[in-house]
Formats: structure tokens, sequence, C-alpha cells
């Protein structure tokens, strides 16, 4: 075996990285090489996982820093997939939080799956990805997307069984129905068995006597979809939504796979998310500023006002409560956090500058405190 991997090197963070730059870096390795996807990685997936059961907790972390890998418990409960080559996949030896993956239930279960059976998943169908672009202000209300694609849906004809409707299906002969075969292997240490998926019927256990016409037994087929996807209010750049069972349908029945959208929210001119506050800067005068104004402030909610009292310094923030993104997990909202900037006037006509050597010959006692 070779030598283990450093676990800050694994998820591509520095050895001084903040548990955010952990937990961002280990959310985009865990999307990209997870095993359900087209072109995952279980191995790399399940040294990702373990390097983040790590470093995500600040005691073990402690104990990395210190001792290396030995100084920590991770990678002792490894357990090998009795269905090696199944591409099922164990999640025994190191837990996956959750909450970790996008912090919200339905949003980003992404492992929820841990209730899916191994049965399910011998013949379970691709899982599939998109992207979307939102708009800034989209995102704090929330809305419907349409998507139209090409994707492999069960076939209408047979439901996904691949037999002609009012044919047989039987049991399959190469594995007399259990869906698996046992080959036997020889080697140095002893002789063991290993069970692989039947090449037959798939894991199925069974198969069509007579192929159906629409899919020709396949069981599933091409088809033009359009799929209405649910966002959220209150999703952030980057979160994704998984529909479940909205990915490809496999070959002759079992679940097809799941659906990720990846939602991409597009900057605004005036507004800046700041976790669930809304950021935005006014500028007002150095008059308005010591005298005291009104502003409207373009805000999600559209333009509210806001009293800006008399004395206020560059640089001061007014919120305003609630009118931010709404909390995802919890109830309410952020708020719209308006930072003033005083502007000092680049060209004055001869009136404003008389007007101001006035003010500056004025004596200057308590004027600042
Ligand atoms: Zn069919
Ligand atoms: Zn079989």
């Amino acid at each position: 075996m070779a030598a283990s991997q450093d676990f800050y090197e694994l998820l591509g963070v520095s050895k001084t990285a903040t548990q955010e730059e952990i937990k961002k870096a280990y959310r985009k390795l865990a999307h990209k090489h997870h095993p359900d996807k087209k072109g995952g990685d279980e191995e790399q997936f399940k040294k990702i996982n373990q390097a983040y059961e790590v470093l995500s907790d600040t005691q073990k972390r402690a104990q990395y820093d210190q001792f290396g890998e030995a100084g920590t418990n991770a990678g002792a409960g490894y357990q090998g997939d009795p269905f090696g080559g199944f591409g099922g996949f164990n999640q025994g030896g190191f837990t996956i939080n959750m909450d970790d993956l996008g912090g919200f239930g339905d949003i980003f279960d992404m492992f929820s799956g841990g209730g899916r059976g191994r049965s399910s998943r011998r013949n379970r169908g691709s899982d599939v990805e998109t992207d979307i672009e939102i708009s800034f202000r989209e995102s704090a209300k929330g809305l419907t997307k349409k998507i139209q694609h090409r994707i492999f849906t069960t076939c209408s004809k047979c439901h996904g069984n691949g037999a002609e409707p009012g044919t047989p299906i039987e049991t399959c002969e190469t594995c007399n129905g259990q869906g698996a075969v046992t080959s036997r292997h020889q080697t140095p240490f002893g002789v063991f068995n290993q069970q692989t998926v039947c090449p037959d019927c798939k894991g199925e256990g069974k198969k069509a006597k007579t192929a159906c016409t629409q899919c020709h037994g396949e069981g599933r087929e091409k088809t033009d979809r359009l799929l209405t996807v649910e966002i959220p209010a209150g999703i952030a750049d980057g979160q994704s939504i998984r529909l479940t069972g909205k990915g490809e349908a496999p070959k002759t029945g079992g679940q097809p796979g799941d659906m990720y959208v990846h939602v991409h929210v597009m900057s605004d001119k005036v507004l800046v998310r700041d976790r669930d506050n809304v950021r935005s800067t006014v500028a007002i005068s150095f008059a308005d500023a010591a005298l005291g104004c009104s502003v409207d402030i373009d805000t999600l909610a559209g333009d509210k006002e806001l009293k800006i009292p008399a004395g206020t310094q560059p640089n001061k923030e007014f919120a305003l409560p609630g009118l931010g993104f709404p909390h995802l997990q919890s109830s309410g909202a952020g708020d719209h956090v308006v930072t003033i900037q005083v502007e000092i006037p680049k060209r004055l006509s001869k009136k404003q500058k008389d007007i101001l050597e006035e003010f500056r010959k004025a004596p200057k006692k308590g004027m600042f405190f």
C-alpha cells in the first residue's frame, strides 16, 4: 500500500486553512469524485472523506498536525466492499457530515442515499447534472425554473422491464436468479471467493423472454423532457439541488439516478451578499453627513427610506433589519447593511468656496466631539 497522502494536500488546502476553506474544498472534491457520478472515483472519494473527517474536527486536526495520521483514528474502520466491482459503496469507517455538504436537507443531501439498499444500487441509473444561472435578486426570492433536456427515461411501453407486454420474464439461467455469480481465485494466501454482478441479467436475476419492441429490451428510451426545478429563496452561489430519481433510467428496470442542479448566482450591480446579510454602499455629501438627511436604499424588497442622522461619520453602517436573505435552516432573514460613504466635492463654485471659508474660520471647539 502506498504511503498515505497528506490530508491537506488531498483537499488542496494550506496547513493554515480555515474551517470554512476546508469545508469548501471538501464539498467541491466530494462532488467531483462521488462514486455514483459518471467519472466518479470511489478510492479518491474515500480518501477525501477520511481527510475531511480529521481536518473538520479541531481536536483531530490538532492531533494530526502533531502526530500525523497515527494521531487520529481515521481510516481504521475501512471495510472492503463485498460486492467489489459492483459500484457498491460502503460508508463504513468514516463519517459523512451531511450538514457540511450544503447545510440544508433537501437541497444538497448528496449522501442521504445511505438508506438506499445495496440491492437497489445494483441497477441504478447514472446521476446527471446541469448548471443554471439565476440573478442575485432571484436567489433571494426563489423561483421555478424549467429545464429542457434529452435523457434516458424508463420505457413507456414495458415500464422498464424490457419485455414485450404480455410476454413472460424468466429467471436468469446464468445466475439462477441470484443476480450475482461467484468466482474462485487461487492466491498464495489461499482460495478466495469473489462475488460479482451477473453479466447476463445485470444483477436483476431475471430476463425478458421476448424483448420489448419499443426499447429493444433495454427498458429505457431517450426522451425530451421538461423538468421543473423549484429553487428555494435564499440559495447561495455554488449550492446544488438534488432531484431524487430524476437522473438517467438504467437498463432493464431499477431506479433512475439523481439529477444535480448546480446553481450559479450572478452578481448584482448594487447589492452584495454577506452570509444571509445584504450589503450596499450609499454616497452622501459631507454636508448631508454633517446635517443629516434621508436617502432611498435599493433593497431586495424595493426602495426603502433610510434616515441618516446629523453628524454621521464616513464608513458608518446602518442595518435595515430583516431585509437580507431568508435563512434556509430557520425562520427569519438577515439584514441589509448600508455603509455610508462621505463625498468631498472636487470642484466648488465661488459662492460655495466663500461659505466654506466662513466655516473654516469659525471656532472649532466642540464641533468634533
Ligand atoms: Zn420497453
Ligand atoms: Zn443472471
